[in-house]
């Protein structure tokens, strides 16, 4: 083997990437590529420009980048054999860096590894999966679920989010995600888990609880709100759907079937997680779990002093805006005038309820999230 080839990624090339061939030489990569025209073009990329990471679906490609003309080109290798193959003609500052690139990707296939087996002990015995095939029934899942310790649901929390992570443009600098870690840090103080807060840039309204205590907040949902106690809202009722287990349930229940048969065939590589991180957005609890996560919401805004009011509005200003960005949010949880009073229900009876308004300026911000 003297070349190899990858997909080729530049700003005047086409999304999805370009095949082609790349031979490593003493001073750099030499990089062949036919235009759109059909001649061949020919470029050397230094060895010492390039730069190294991790990425692809399952964080198994290594993606090498470099700039040129102030625009980001990259190489992504996406097989073993070429990325071993690189390791062992690359001068030793780069093939250092391949090294730990590689070190990384093994250690990702070692949690993936580990995190089906947390999902199989979990899941206890063969029994269970049979009972939650069979009967599916809430009570069975509810009964397996409760034998899991938050630990291994936190494993496999992590690991789903990690699934879930290359699909998401998280917005990890800046106020919003600050505020909305701050905010929730407060609200899962005396939770027994340790959540983590994550903003996604995503016009969608919506934010979505991950077993375990990952919670994701849209862009969409923090420049649809007002105030910060109508964003707080909607956080205490997501943290709810992690502490009261909703979210495993619900991805137990999804998964039962196919986590049945992976036990079956032994093999855990099968689409299961893909299949049960894709429906996370968009995940439905069902009528009791949602009114459970409004009212122990209630209560966690009443333990920290925020004024409820504004989760109620917010939900009744969703239904009645009809245009602009997908609300999601709404489709798993509707604001019949049924929750709605049931919730104003709810804070009447809990009155007096003495509120402190939130210290954030909501519209600063909104404006410190990207633009589109
Ligand atoms: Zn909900």
């Amino acid at each position: 083997m003297k070349s190899f080839s990858a997909l080729y990624f530049g700003p005047d090339l086409p999304a999805q990437g370009t095949k082609i061939t790349v031979l490593p030489e003493n001073d750099g990569l030499h990089l062949q590529h036919c235009e759109i025209s059909g001649e061949t073009q020919e470029q050397l990329v230094a060895y010492d420009e390039l730069r190294v990471s991790t990425g692809g679906f399952d964080h198994d490609q290594i993606i090498l980048m470099w700039d040129k003309n102030e625009k980001t080109r990259s190489l992504i290798l996406a097989d073993k054999t070429t990325q071993d193959f690189l390791l062992e003609e690359a001068p030793p500052a780069l093939a250092a860096k391949l090294a730990q690139c590689k070190k990384h990707i093994n250690g990702t296939r070692q949690r993936m590894r580990a995190g089906w087996l947390v999902l199989a002990l979990f899941l206890l015995s063969p029994f269970i999966l049979l009972g939650v095939l069979v009967w599916k029934s809430d009570n069975v899942i509810d009964w397996a679920v409760s034998h899991v310790l938050i630990e291994d649901e936190q494993k496999f929390g992590d690991m789903v989010f990690e699934q879930y992570r290359p699909t998401l443009k998280l917005i990890t600098q800046g106020e919003a995600p600050r505020v909305i870690e701050e905010i929730g840090d407060k609200l899962g103080l005396d939770a027994p888990y340790k959540f983590k807060w994550h903003v996604a840039d995503n016009p969608a309204v919506n934010a979505f609880a991950i077993p375990g205590g990952h919670i994701v907040v849209f862009t969409g949902l923090i420049k649809a709100a007002q105030t910060p106690e109508e964003v707080t809202g909607v956080l205490a009722h997501e943290i709810q759907h992690v502490v009261q287990r909703h979210s495993l349930k619900a991805m137990v229940h999804n998964a039962g079937w196919r986590a049945t048969i992976a036990m079956v065939t032994g093999d855990w590589t099968g689409g299961m997680l893909g299949g049960a991180v894709t429906q996370l957005g968009v995940l439905k609890y069902g009528r009791d779990k949602e009114t459970e996560a409004d009212m122990k919401g209630l209560a966690l805004l009443k333990k920290i002093r925020v004024d409820p009011n504004g989760m109620v509005q917010f939900f009744e200003k969703l239904s009645k805006s009809g245009n602009g960005a997908p609300i999601e949010l709404l489709s798993t949880h509707p604001s019949s005038t049924e929750r709605m009073t049931a919730l104003r229900e709810a804070i009447k009876q809990q009155e007096p309820w003495h509120s402190e308004p939130l210290p954030y300026d909501w519209n600063a911000i909104k404006s410190s999230l990207p633009t589109r």
